[in-house]
């Protein structure tokens, strides 16, 4: 049995009950084939494999907190340190119903890989809750911020571990986190990203992962011969990612015609109205359904995916598993010509094989949503040197840290003879970043 395999079958003995971080392993060591089968011994007796698929550690607690009906609520507190081979542990944290440990794991380990493809000096980790904050009152918010703070903070540093937000997890939550942690430390430190700009925060944050991702697709793009411009473009969510992808979509010459929530999606012929958008989503909080008052032209299709509608650019920025096999055979069917993820493992491993064998250009979240964490990076930079940059200083890096993550996919999957595989090109450079700063910093 080949090493990989090998790992790859102890993982899926051991954690039977983890499929989402079965997945997340399976996909990653899967691409890395070629790049272990060139030194297996090496990497074999180092138990390089093993050490990746182990997190430094896991730590899971309890939130207690009071609703507005004075009732007291409990729910699970999660951050998963995977690595910090390469610089601090760095990662969001997600509220949400379906949080649990096999996501977080998938997650912190996906983000070990993701941070490691920047370049940049940063770990990986991840955490969260399965703590819903939809429906629930400001107050409700931060009483439950404060709880989960007041024991995530034992854990976290500005040198040690930089939690920043995910799905359930905007400005709000950070907000109230951050003064929690600041109360309790009595210190004022960048130990959170995706801060408010009053206290910390960077100008280009909000809109980094959303701008990073259309960057990496035109760089793809133009590798390919082709552009954005007049191209139809097909988004999945209505959260910070996709809000912010239309509208660089929109700036670079597509028209994005669809975004979408939980409850189904809109499908606007005429292009997504943005203003519109951001109202429903980042002011009122409210349903996609709602989309419909301002423009009652558009349709809205509940309980239906967006990979039905014809475009020739996917952009899944949702969640993961959003985009499966009967969905990557729609996007075939319908001529599309690429799909890259704003979300974490947004396609699932057979639609991913799928789309490839279709010769569907395909970028995996880990090189194309990278940008989000990527400007966290500059907002620690910013933090640390207490001095602010400008909003186009931080989007010119971002754009410029964008293009070197496609730059150097494209290097080694010439390397390595892949072609347009740009999924295995991304695992195998994070790869050697990680495996190198290991082995040299000993067992
Ligand atoms: N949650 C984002 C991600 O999946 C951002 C993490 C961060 O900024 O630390 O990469």
């Amino acid at each position: 049995m080949t090493y990989v395999d090998e790992v790859i079958s102890k993982v899926k003995e051991e954690y039977k009950n983890e499929p989402e971080f079965i997945e997340s392993v399976e996909g990653s060591l899967n691409s890395l084939r070629l790049v272990i089968a060139k030194n297996e011994d090496f990497y074999r007796k180092n138990k390089i494999l093993e050490r990746l698929t182990t997190p430094d550690r896991i730590i899971e607690f309890r939130v207690p907190w009071y609703d507005d009906k004075g009732e007291l609520n409990i729910n699970r507190g999660y951050r998963v340190q995977w690595n910090n081979a390469v610089g601090p542990y760095k990662g969001g944290l997600r509220f949400h119903p379906s949080v649990n440990l096999s996501i977080m794991k998938f997650l912190a380990f996906s983000q070990t890989f993701k941070n490691s493809l920047t370049s940049l000096p940063m770990g990986g980790a991840k955490g969260g809750s399965d703590f819903d904050p939809k429906g629930k009152s400001d107050r409700e918010v931060m009483a439950f911020c404060q709880s989960f703070m007041t024991e995530l903070y034992k854990y976290i540093g500005e040198n040690k571990d930089i939690p920043a937000g995910d799905i359930g997890c905007g400005a709000r939550e950070i907000g109230y986190m951050f003064g929690e942690y600041r109360r309790l430390r009595d210190n004022f430190v960048g130990t959170l990203t995706g801060k408010g700009l009053s206290y910390g925060g960077s100008l280009g944050r909000k809109e980094a992962t959303g701008y990073g991702l259309l960057y990496i697709v035109d760089s793809m793009l133009k590798a390919n011969n082709l552009s954005l411009k007049d191209k139809t473009v097909v988004v999945s969510g209505a959260g910070n990612v996709a809000i912010y992808a239309i509208e660089k979509a929109i700036e670079l010459g597509a028209k994005v015609v669809t975004a979408s929530d939980s409850s189904g999606y809109i499908y606007d012929p005429n292009g997504i109205d943005l203003e519109a958008l951001k109202e429903i989503k980042e002011v009122k909080r409210a349903r996609i359904k709602e989309y419909l008052n301002y423009h009652s032209d558009a349709l809205y299709v509940a309980n239906k995916r967006v990979w039905e509608v014809k475009g020739d650019i996917y952009l899944p920025c949702a969640t993961q598993n959003e985009l499966d096999l009967e969905d990557a055979k729609n996007i075939v069917k319908n001529k599309g010509i690429a799909v890259c993820e704003g979300a974490n493992m947004p396609t699932t491993s057979e639609a991913i094989k799928y789309l490839l064998e279709n010769n569907i250009l395909f970028l995996p979240g880990k090189a194309a949503n990278a940008g989000g964490v990527a400007t966290s990076l500059l907002e620690m930079h910013q933090n640390s040197i207490r001095l602010m940059k400008s909003f186009s200083e931080v989007d010119s890096l971002l754009k410029g840290i964008m293009e070197n993550i496609f730059a150097n996919i494209q290097k080694i999957s010439h390397e390595y003879n892949l072609g347009t595989d740009y999924k295995s090109a991304a695992d195998i450079f994070a790869f050697i970043r990680l495996s190198d700063a290991m082995v040299s910093q000993g067992f």
